[in-house]
């Protein structure tokens, strides 16, 4: 891999290569917001992808071994409710079904999708190294999203052309263009979208530490309240991309 420039922290998309440059760094409060936009703690978040026009983070970057041990593939997490919210319209729509089509009968497109494939997993490999966890073999050549044959889980697609800017994942652009009536990336959304009151959801595990002495109903309570909105079925979706 090539890395024909130098850059600093404060590197945006204009002038970032689109595979294998790192992701934006980490910056005070992202974890905060990104654990209340997804309604629960986020863990072994090692950049930001991408952002609003207001500086939130839409794409939470994850290293692909998380601290515990477990290979994770999907370097590219989609954060942001309203951004998750309109993709899985588009899923409901049948969008991953249609994609999955062309790319059987269109040769273009799904070299376009092995091309997309092969980015994600060099982009994952920058990121694991930057992040000191190294090669991960359990996920060698495995991507995300059905990638590099199939379309699985348009937020995969999403949050990586979100993360790499427009060209390199063609079905993730695409996917973006066509929730243009839900969202658009020249705006800020963020008003409203999750929970600002009260504390984030906790880093740490909630029942070693926030919990001890509740009733078992009232950490199920706390928990359910953290559970509001979209972000739970993304969760569960997106966790059947390993
Ligand atoms: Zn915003």
């Amino acid at each position: 891999m090539t890395q024909t420039h130098q850059h600093d922290q404060t590197d945006r998309h204009d002038h970032r290569e689109p595979t294998v440059e790192d992701p934006v760094s980490l910056r005070e409060g992202d974890l905060d917001v990104l654990s209340r936009q997804l309604g629960r703690p986020v863990r072994d978040v090692v950049g930001i992808g991408a952002r609003c026009t207001c500086g939130n983070p839409l794409v939470a970057v994850t290293a692909p071994r998380l601290s515990n041990g477990i290979p994770f593939p999907t370097t590219y997490y989609l954060s942001h409710p309203v951004v998750t919210a309109a993709v899985s319209r588009l899923e409901a729509e049948g969008v991953m079904t249609e994609m999955s089509d062309r790319l059987d009968t269109d040769a273009e497109l799904a070299q376009h999708h092995r091309d997309a494939h092969e980015a994600y997993l060099t982009a994952r490999a920058a990121v694991g190294e930057r992040a000191g966890t190294g090669p991960v073999q359990e996920i060698d050549g495995v991507s995300a999203g059905g990638m590099p044959t199939r379309v699985k889980c348009l937020h995969v697609l999403v949050g990586h052309a979100l993360s790499t800017g427009p060209g390199v994942n063609l079905l993730g652009d695409e996917a973006i263009e066509r929730i243009g009536q839900w969202w658009t990336a020249d705006r800020c959304y963020c008003e409203g979208a999750w929970d600002i009151a009260g504390q984030a959801p906790e880093a740490d595990l909630s029942r070693h530490t926030r919990t001890q002495g509740l009733s078992p109903e009232a950490v199920e309570a706390k928990r359910a309240a953290r559970r509001n909105g979209a972000s739970g079925t993304n969760n569960a979706h997106h966790e059947e991309q390993n």
